[in-house]
């Protein structure tokens, strides 16, 4: 699946011991933490001084992965991710294509003189940020080609219980539990030689999606029950939840993770967005099934981009004008 060329390129960087920082998007998911982990875990055992520097802390959900702890991020390391950033040889861009990606982070990135190396499955890569660029958009997740390029580097045996438990995390959560399009006979194929290797499948399903606390359940039924509207005139659903409402919830970080997801269940809704008020601006997240794409809609109209089913963006002015906002586009994007 690699390029000769590049495999080469890359094998030969990490041939001799490096300083390396590894980078992912903000808002961390499972697949940005699970692959950042996955990649720390491997060269570190190649010798090399790593470090991971996030924009922001991961959900609760995916602290129990091995490592977790040695992620740092802006909130809380401010000082130290400028001097590892100094200090970098090679910059590992994790499950982000462009700079603006990584929010306050992005200065130091573009100031540092090493060697960045993305490595990403979203589509239309801004390569000219990246001296190295692994992209992927067909694959699932990043998670799956950092599993391919330790192979190819190396072999299985530099896969350990917990290089492979990041890997399975971030394939588990990028392809909704192996549920998606994106997903195919070799993520099955790598899912089950992570099993071989001793990645217990149950612990990892438990650990990020059966930890719910009663806050987070409550805020869930009331979104469902009293924020979900459907159009009646388009296939598509929405929910939008205030500052206020996820103050009076007691909303914690990716506490609504998977919400949009429930509103693209019901029958014949080809599209879903979910509108949170965040402090500056609202953040959006779109999904979508069958003849409808959502990644225009996102990089066309709200600052985002992202997957064919899966986008981002966001909107700057109050919750009600990003909702007309959208009702006024869809019929361009919607097929119906
Ligand atoms: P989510 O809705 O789960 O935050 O994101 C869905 C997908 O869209 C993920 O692959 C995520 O990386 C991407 N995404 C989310 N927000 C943004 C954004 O603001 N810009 C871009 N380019 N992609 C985004
Ligand atoms: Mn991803």
């Amino acid at each position: 699946m690699f390029e000769s060329d590049k495999l080469s390129e890359l094998k030969q960087l990490l041939d001799t011991p490096k300083k390396i920082v590894i980078t992912a998007h903000k808002s961390a998911d499972g697949d940005s933490v699970g692959s950042s982990l996955a990649l720390y875990h491997f060269l570190k055992k190649l010798n090399h001084d790593v470090s991971i520097c996030h924009p922001d802390k991961s959900p609760f959900f995916y602290q129990w992965l091995s490592a977790a702890e040695d992620i740092l991020t802006l909130e809380e390391n401010s000082a130290e991710i400028t001097e590892k950033f100094k200090a970098a040889e090679i910059v590992f861009a994790l499950d982000y294509n462009h700079p603006s990606r990584i929010g306050d982070l992005q200065p130091l990135f573009l100031n540092n003189n090493g060697i960045k190396v993305m490595v990403d499955h979203h589509q239309n890569p801004a390569n000219e940020f990246f001296d190295l660029s692994f992209s992927f958009p067909k694959i699932c997740s990043t998670c799956e080609i950092i599993y391919e390029l330790i192979v190819h580097i190396k072999d299985q045996s530099f896969v350990d219980v917990p290089t492979g438990e990041a890997i399975y995390c971030g394939i588990m959560t990028d392809t909704g539990s192996f549920r998606f399009p994106s997903t195919t006979a070799r993520t099955h194929r790598i899912i089950a030689e992570l099993l071989e290797l001793g990645v217990v499948n149950n612990k990892v399903h438990e650990s990020v999606f059966d930890t719910n606390n009663i806050d987070k359940i409550k805020l869930n039924g009331y979104a469902l029950s009293e924020k979900l509207t459907l159009l009646s005139n388009l296939p598509v659903a929405y929910i939008a939840l205030s500052k206020a409402e996820q103050t009076q919830f007691k909303a914690k970080k990716g506490d609504t993770e998977g919400l949009v997801n429930k509103a693209l269940s019901i029958q014949g809704v080809k599209m879903a967005v979910f509108f949170k008020e965040d402090t500056d601006y609202v953040k959006i997240s779109f999904r979508s099934k069958g003849d409808t794409y959502v990644n225009k809609l996102a990089s066309e109209n709200f600052e985002g981009g992202g997957h064919v089913y899966a986008a981002g963006g966001k909107f700057d002015g109050s919750l009600e004008e990003a909702i007309q906002k959208l009702v006024t586009l869809l019929p361009q994007y919607v097929n119906h």
